[in-house]
């Protein structure tokens, strides 16, 4: 991937890449331009996750008419599709460069698609097709899922981390840090409006990378129930988010959006 980045910076077909640098012998994130370049013996492009989209996503606000390069995995890559079509990020000014996920990681994720569509790094591997997260969530009565729900949401310490991970969490004001939708000074956020709120606001956007349910502190199974929404969505709508690189998803349909790229442009 080194070798790949080099030659995109050398070439002038892009002004920076968002990777992973080792530093203090910890992956962080980095922005590798031709100024930098040695640091790119530094790359990690090992299992390690990051929303490397939610950095790509200040830097390309920051500077619009730049071209940048971001590492992506499959999931990112469906990141990439729902964020140029939510207006968020310009195709035209990112050039991805692609890792192909091992099969312990996409077992581990349950992801139906563990590659992007090229890859410099790695073997392409199998999806998984289905998710026993869910076949267990499935198998609890109604009245029984919905108590396992209140229980998990009631050890939540509203530390927001599952949104500041998340590459997908983009809105300029967010509704579950609003005042006059969520009370202040109460633990745990209110049951089950904070938690139900995002889901529904990750409806059509949520990508399946599982970044906030590594980020949460409680150990909230929220990825199962994203997944949940996700399935939600398919089923209904016939949609399956970020696979299309066209086609919106059912609320992008509904609303404006709450920031475009285009307006950073101007
Ligand atoms: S969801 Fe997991 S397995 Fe799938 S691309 Fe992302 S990191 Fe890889
Ligand atoms: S899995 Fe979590 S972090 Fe990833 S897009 Fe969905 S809600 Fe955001
Ligand atoms: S990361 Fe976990 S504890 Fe923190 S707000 Fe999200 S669900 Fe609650």
């Amino acid at each position: 991937m080194a070798e790949k980045v080099k030659e995109l910076l050398n070439e002038g077909r892009i002004t920076g890449f968002v990777g992973l640098r080792k530093q203090h012998n910890q992956p962080a994130p980095h922005l590798f331009t031709k100024e930098n370049m040695a640091d790119l013996e530094n790359l990690v492009v090992g299992d390690v996750r990051y929303p490397l989209n939610k950095v790509l996503l200040k830097l390309a606000h920051r500077f619009p008419k730049d071209r940048l390069g971001v590492m992506v995995r499959g999931c990112d890559e469906r990141g990439l599709n729902e964020l140029f079509k939510w207006n968020q990020l310009s195709r035209d000014h990112v050039t991805p460069v692609g890792i192909a996920c091992p099969a312990a990681l996409a077992e581990a994720c349950e992801c139906y698609k563990p590659y992007p569509s090229e890859w410099v790094v790695g073997e392409k591997t199998e999806g998984i097709s289905h998710s026993k997260r869910l076949e267990k969530n499935e198998t609890l009565t109604q009245e029984k899922r919905l108590q396992y729900w209140l229980g998990q949401f009631n050890k939540c310490i509203k530390c927001y981390g599952c949104r500041d991970a998340c590459p997908m969490c983009f809105c300029k004001v967010c509704s579950i840090q609003d005042r006059n939708f969520i009370l202040t000074g109460k633990l745990p956020p209110e049951n089950p409006t904070f938690h139900l709120s995002r889901a529904v606001h990750m409806i059509g956007r949520c990508i399946d990378c599982g970044l906030c349910e590594e980020a949460c502190p409680s150990d909230i199974p929220v990825r199962t129930l994203y997944k949940e929404v996700g399935k939600i969505v398919e089923n209904l709508f016939d949609y399956r988010t970020g696979e299309d690189t066209k086609a919106k998803s059912p609320l992008n349909l509904l609303g404006e959006p709450t920031m475009d790229i285009s307006d950073v442009n101007k």
